[in-house]
């Protein structure tokens, strides 16, 4: 399997990075974790416009899936339209919201470029994967995912704040991608995003081989994000994520 971070910029696109999107590939199927603010763009840089095999959306806010909007642009109206319609695996309330952010009727919605599949916690198979989706710790229906394949597995945190249930998808995990969206501070709200000292300690309670700390907001100093995670008590290989990197777990 391999893992390409297309977008890692939290909450916002940054000046070297989209919102966040992870591409997996394995067998020549494309997989995208979430489409985030700018992130289709990026996209491009690795895989054809039209390669997707299926998008994964953890969650509706505006820095995981609004690129869905202008995907459905390229999928209707791009030189050899109509595409066959993309899976996109989102919480229910996907089709309606996303068709309201795009401006169109709720019907026919989105639906002409996607086949929206409603998500539930627990497993299935998406060709060559088996993707885990478990409810995390955010203000909003969100999930963490745990992909799995070839006897190798990656965990993305989705946005979400302290969360056992990351700990269980992480669990034993090659790779997890997790967030750390805050730095460490007095005050910091409970039930919303990590810091990089927490993403470290979900990290280490996992056991998992890699931990990569993503959705870094661009207002905040990175290498305090670093500092923080070296805090956590992860005794394993970490760093930060970065627009481009590619992640071989075979
Ligand atoms: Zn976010
Ligand atoms: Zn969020």
């Amino acid at each position: 399997m391999k893992v390409t971070i297309v977008g890692c910029s939290g909450s916002f696109p940054g000046p070297d990075s989209p919102a966040s999107c992870y591409l997996l590939e394995k067998d020549g199927f494309r997989m995208l974790l979430d489409l985030g603010s700018g992130s289709l763009g990026a996209l491009q840089r690795h895989i054809g416009l039209y390669e997707v095999d299926a998008i994964c959306l953890t969650h509706l806010h505006a820095d995981h899936c609004l690129d869905i909007c202008g995907y459905h642009v390229a999928r209707t109206y791009g030189p050899a339209a109509p595409y066959p319609a993309v899976p996109v695996y989102a919480p229910a309330a996907a089709p309606a919201r996303l068709s309201a952010a795009y401006g169109m009727p709720d019907e026919p919605g989105l639906e002409t470029a996607f086949d929206f599949v409603p998500l539930e916690p627990g497993s299935f198979e998406i060709g060559p994967f088996t993707l885990t989706a478990g409810l995390v710790n955010h203000p909003v229906e969100a999930y963490g995912f745990r992909v799995a394949a070839g006897g190798k597995a990656v965990t993305y945190s989705g946005d979400t704040g302290e969360c056992d249930e990351l700990v269980r998808l992480a669990a034993g995990a090659d790779l997890l991608l997790c967030e750390a969206s805050f730095v460490e501070q007095p005050g910091l709200p409970a039930d919303l995003h990590l810091t990089g000292r927490q993403a470290a300690e979900h990290a280490a309670k996992a056991d998992v081989g890699r931990l990569v700390l993503t959705h870094l907001v661009p207002w905040n100093d990175q290498a305090t994000v670093l500092d923080d995670a070296s805090r956590g008590g992860y005794d394993g290989p970490f760093e930060l994520a970065r627009s481009g990197a590619v992640y071989d777990l075979a």
